[in-house]
């Protein structure tokens, strides 16, 4: 779609764009193509679109013969989607927030997500749904924060928060310049999948309460890290070496933002046998 294309329907369904929804509509239908690819639609699928806008990459979903389940919060656009495929038989459309609609059952997703939400529409996919992969468009510092390794300036809770539940690979870096309106930030496609194997906390609301305490200090000590969110917890500040020295003695050492997940859900599963011999308390911030 060209930006003269875009702006006529735009203005023909009068939609005014709304810096809070993200709305930045994709140019380059090769790349569009591209996304599409990486989900290995077959017809037997039902795929999720979130935000299609003017459908750049709904054309191509379309195309599979899969069922596609559009979400989509902006009136306007949704009367240009009814419009521009009032013929496809394997489409629906649901006008409203991803973040409150309820989702749909759906085995793919694909979806050029609108960044100021994307963070938050994520961890609802994963904890609501089961998928078999996703293809998803980012702001691109966003998903270098989803995929950074332990040690890399970008790891930081959302990375641990994200990796506990899926996997994900980088599928390709897209410019900014291939949309209209050209927003100010580049764009980074992840496939992603729900992780099944791998390290997995005995206590998940345990590993959550960990990450948070310990990543509002990724850059201290973790002796130090675990030692200031326990006390801030009421709990005695040593009992952060009473934890550490059930494990590797290097671990004291070593930063939050260099510990690996495993390390992460080991900590975890020491506080969580402390709280079963109530040593601890319920972990739970006031
Ligand atoms: N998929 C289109 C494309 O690639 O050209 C548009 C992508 S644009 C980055 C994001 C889209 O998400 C816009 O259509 C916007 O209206 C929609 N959107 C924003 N917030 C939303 C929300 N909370 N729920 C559903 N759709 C949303």
């Amino acid at each position: 779609m060209s930006e003269h294309q875009i702006r006529s329907l735009l203005q023909k369904y009068q939609v005014g764009l709304k810096r809070e929804f993200g709305q930045t509509f994709l140019l380059n239908k090769q790349i569009a193509r591209t996304i599409v690819k990486h989900a290995n639609i077959m017809p037997s699928d039902t795929v999720l679109e979130i935000g299609p806008g003017l459908g750049v990459l709904t054309s191509i979903l379309i195309r599979t013969g899969a069922k596609i389940i559009l979400i989509e919060i902006e009136p306007g656009l949704v009367r240009a989607l009814r419009d521009i495929f009032e013929n496809a038989e394997n489409l629906k459309i649901i006008q409203g927030d991803a973040l409150e609609v309820e989702l749909p059952d759906a085995s793919k997703i694909v979806s050029n997500l609108p960044y100021n939400v994307a963070s938050q529409i994520t961890f609802r996919l994963l904890s609501e749904m089961y998928f078999q992969c996703a293809v998803l468009m980012y702001q691109k510092e966003f998903a270098d924060r989803l995929i950074a390794n332990p040690g890399d300036s970008e790891f930081s809770r959302v990375s641990v928060n994200f990796q506990y539940q899926a996997i994900a690979e980088k599928i390709m870096g897209v410019k900014a310049d291939e949309f209209y309106p050209v927003p100010a930030v580049d764009s980074t496609v992840l496939k992603i999948k729900q992780r099944k194997s791998g390290p997995k906390a005995k206590d998940d609301d345990i590993f959550h309460a960990l990450v948070r305490g310990i990543f509002s200090y990724p850059n201290k000590y973790l002796r130090n890290a675990l030692g200031i969110w326990l006390r801030n917890l009421g709990e005695p500040r040593q009992l952060a070496d009473k934890i550490l020295n059930q494990m590797d003695e290097r671990l004291s050492e070593t930063r939050p933002r260099s510990l690996k997940l495993s390390q992460i859900v080991g900590l975890a599963d020491v506080l969580f046998e402390l709280q079963q011999e109530g040593i601890i308390g319920s972990l739970k911030e006031e």
